[in-house]
């Protein structure tokens, strides 16, 4: 693996051979979730594919002609030819390995995976999510000296490590940055001896066996499972949403605000997370038009007030996008006026989307008693309807869904396996 500026561009990427190469930054949570991905990826397809990396704010200039928008974006190349499409945003270690995949003949492919090993570890619990109610999961059961691992499809902290400021939070006279709050609460964790292994793919989960698969090739077992995934932000579902996700769409403030400096943007959405997330976007923006289905803003009154006021932002009201297309630099949305059924174009330089949450359970919600909306139900020990199996934070069935909250649930969850494990 190897660093390289811009000026080593042509050299390095341009002059033959197969190339991957990743556009990071700092500051950047997904870009951190991806570099222990990258790195594990080089050893095994290192030579045959050559790993390299660049700093997107220190090399903007090459970043802006090649249309690399946002941070982390993956971009591979064959004999000086851009193939095999882009990768962008939550990168998972499959999406590049069928990629690299795809560079080599098949005899070499099946080599390389013939090289890697199986492994199985033993522990008392595992959790699955690093954040809030997890990490403090975590900490409860290894201070309780119970042998506990922690996984995580991301790097730890959750929504917090992508919060600018939090507030509410009790302990702190002033609004903590949400990377400093979700630092400390990890590394108090890490600290006390639970293990880490984040950014990673799950390949399955069985939560009668209690087995967690991950990255194909490990095998983590315990005697109880804590689920504390978390919940994830709907799409608008809108034409070219996916195509420009991580291309000029963006669903992390604290990663891309700071790209749109003196720029346009748009923001979808109304709620607690789009006006918040708006407020911060201005720090950067020069102009933010926020699009929102109903006829007034439904998050906090105080957040209201404040948003009202900021002259950097216009809002419209009872409209949704029904479409994003690019043309040149801009990205034009198409928004549609749900009273008039008018349709008009808004013009920025980028999208932001803020639209609610939906339980982070995929692949493994199948036995899991659930409420009409998909949030696992649990009783007040937080013990879901499998035994040995217990659900934490913003992933369970309840009314309210804060840091506080998770962290409660997380207490409770480690303090009734303790009892149980003693
Ligand atoms: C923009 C924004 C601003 C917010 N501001 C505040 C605030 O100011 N104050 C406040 O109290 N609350 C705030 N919240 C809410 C708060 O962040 C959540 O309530 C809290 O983070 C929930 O914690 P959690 O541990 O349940 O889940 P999350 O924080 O969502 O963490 C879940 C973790 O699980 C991981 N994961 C997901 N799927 C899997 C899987 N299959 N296997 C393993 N791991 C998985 C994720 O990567 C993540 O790390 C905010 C939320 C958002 C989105």
């Amino acid at each position: 693996m190897k660093e390289i500026n811009a000026s080593d561009f042509e050299k390095e990427v341009l002059n033959g051979g197969k190339v991957i190469l990743d556009f990071y930054s700092t500051e950047c949570p997904p870009c951190e979730a991806l570099a222990s991905k990258f790195e594990d990826l080089s050893h095994l397809y290192g030579n045959d594919i050559r790993f390299l990396k660049i700093f997107r704010q220190g090399n903007r200039e090459l970043a802006e002609k090649l249309g690399v928008k946002s941070s982390p974006t993956l971009l591979f190349f064959a004999n000086g030819n851009e193939i095999a499409g882009r990768l962008g945003g939550g990168i998972k270690k499959g999406e590049i390995i069928s990629r690299l995949d795809s560079m080599l003949p098949a005899k070499r492919v099946a080599e390389i995976k013939s090289g890697i090993k199986r492994t199985v570890s033993d522990f008392d619990v595992i959790i699955l999510g690093a954040g809030p109610g997890g990490l403090t999961a975590g900490l409860y059961l290894c201070q309780a000296k119970i042998n506990t691992v922690l996984v995580d499809i991301s790097l730890p902290g959750g929504h917090v490590s992508t919060t600018h400021e939090v507030s509410n939070y009790p302990g702190f006279i002033d609004p903590q940055p949400g990377y400093l709050l979700s630092h400390n609460m990890s590394e108090q964790t890490k600290l006390c001896g639970t293990v880490y292994k984040v950014a990673v793919d799950i390949t399955s989960v069985d939560l009668i066996r209690k087995e967690v698969v991950i990255d194909e090739f490990e095998t983590v077992r315990a005697k109880k499972i804590i689920i504390a995934t978390g919940t994830t932000p709907n799409l608008t579902g809108a034409p070219g949403e996916k195509e420009f996700k991580g291309k000029g769409i963006s669903y992390c403030a604290t990663c891309d605000a700071k790209y749109y400096e003196g720029k346009d943007v748009v923001v979808i959405g109304g709620g607690n997370s789009a006006v918040e997330e708006s407020e911060y976007i201005t720090r950067f923006a020069a102009k933010l038009t926020m699009v929102h289905q109903f006829d007034k803003l439904t998050a906090n009154k105080q957040a209201q007030e404040k948003i009202l006021k900021n002259p950097k932002v216009s809002i419209l009201f009872e409209s949704e996008p029904r479409s994003f297309t690019r043309e040149g630099e801009k990205i034009i949305t198409t928004v549609e006026n749900l009273k008039t059924r008018s349709v008009s174009r808004l013009e920025s330089d980028g999208i932001f989307i803020f639209i609610g949450f939906r339980p982070n359970l995929g692949m493994i919600k199948d036995k899991l008693e659930l409420d009409q909306w998909g949030y696992i139900r649990t009783n007040e020990d937080m013990q879901t309807n499998i035994p040995g199996v217990y659900a934490v934070g913003d992933v369970i069935s309840k009314k309210y869904r804060q840091i506080t909250t998770a962290v409660a649930d997380g207490t409770i969850a480690a303090m009734a396996i303790a009892k149980e494990l003693d």
